[in-house]
């Protein structure tokens, strides 16, 4: 988390992963050959950057605007696996980000990095990690954002995966940053909680690819950290309506749309999201005795804060639309602002859909479960 940038997800319950592998397949080989053109396609894009920044200069005094990609693309992912993750693993992640590409749009720059479970081979991808970095962006800050100290022993240290063989998870961290060269998304899976070998891994591919397109529909860079708190950020204010990141409708949002698209894949059973949303109403009760809004509920609540943030999204849904949610809304809040987009889609402001919320998620949950598709 000192890696400079704030992560998406915080928690420890989604996750991925991978087994040993053999030497390098052909796919890899494939994607070692696609990186390298797009490596090269970014060195134009830099020189392009450049010429432009040139140009700006000479017509104006004004201040200076990166032109720096992000957003909607045609690009393919890029794929980084440790050494001991097996060639399905690998397969397995791509095709489901291809899926959620197919269904929300390609937006990036995306990487992929897959984490297996050996310290080794973990160390060697925070080493790639640096390479990819600095090739892509000369005025990357190594000292900082490549792995420092010793992370794995001491835990005196940080490097961007090292917290993944013990804890595993998946995240997705956004460098959309004033003081960095080259935007991107870093997709990161691991190899446990949920492993590859889970079924859960696949709406956990979904949920983050979820965060990514969340997070490139707002171009607006993170300003320099002046308070000493990663979880604030002026980005955060789009999302939320405040500084301070909190789960709400970032991770209500990308946790309904995956388990939500990918109970409509066909060989998933009809009752798959009424099974899942009735699983997640455990988190009702003990939010209601909480008496903490919404969209104050942190990380670290005594209960599952996704699990009654993802009720949310669905309430909103069966008050609007799946499109309203997922296309109009995110796509406004840049123009907009959170407040006024989420008022123009939604009908009502945040804490009057909340408080409303409130009142009917009190109801028997087979009466809830009526709104689930
Ligand atoms: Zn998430």
């Amino acid at each position: 988390m000192c890696g400079g940038t704030a992560e998406t997800d915080l928690d420890s319950f989604e996750e991925v992963s991978l087994e040993a592998k053999e030497g390098i397949s052909d796919a890899q080989e494939e994607n070692q050959k696609e990186n390298k053109e797009s490596e090269t396609a970014e060195e134009e894009n830099q020189k392009e950057n450049k010429e432009s920044e040139t140009a700006e200069e000479e017509t104006t005094t004004t201040v200076l605007e990166k032109k720096i990609f992000w957003g909607a693309t045609d690009a393919k992912p890029e794929v980084y696996a440790a050494e001991d993750v097996s060639q399905a693993t690998i397969d397995l992640t791509v095709e489901w980000v291809n899926k959620a590409i197919s269904y929300w749009g390609n937006y990036g720059p995306l990487e992929i990095w897959i984490v297996g479970s050996g310290k080794e081979e973990t160390i060697a991808l925070d080493e790639k990690w640096c390479e990819v970095r600095t090739e892509k962006d000369p005025t990357w800050n190594k000292q900082w954002d490549c792995a420092n100290g010793d992370p794995y022993e001491s835990g005196n240290g940080w490097s961007p995966f090292y917290r993944y063989i013990t804890d595993g998870g998946a995240a997705v961290s956004n460098y959309i940053r004033e003081d960095i060269g080259y935007y991107f998304n870093a997709l990161i899976m691991s190899s446990k909680y949920p492993g590859p070998e889970e079924e859960d891994y696949k709406p956990v591919v979904l949920h983050e690819y979820f965060h990514v397109y969340q997070q490139t529909n707002l171009s607006i860079p993170e300003s320099p950290d002046t308070d000493g708190d990663w979880r604030t950020s002026n980005r955060n204010v789009y999302f939320n309506g405040g500084e301070v990141q909190v789960p709400f409708l970032m991770e209500g949002g990308a946790e309904y749309m995956a388990q939500y698209w990918y109970s409509m894949e066909s060989d998933v059973d009809s009752g798959y999201l009424r099974r899942v949303m009735e699983y997640k109403a455990e988190a009702i009760n003990p939010y209601l005795n909480s008496g903490k809004s919404l969209r104050e509920l942190g990380y670290d609540e005594e209960f599952n804060s996704y699990d009654i943030l993802t009720w949310f999204v669905a309430y909103l849904i069966h008050n609007t639309s799946e499109e309203i949610f997922r296309v109009d809304f995110w796509t406004q809040i840049e123009n907009l602002g959170f407040e006024k987009a989420f008022e123009a889609n939604f009908g009502k402001s945040a804490d009057d859909m909340i408080n409303e919320f409130d009142l009917w998620v009190e109801q028997p949950i087979n009466v809830l479960l009526e709104i689930i598709p």
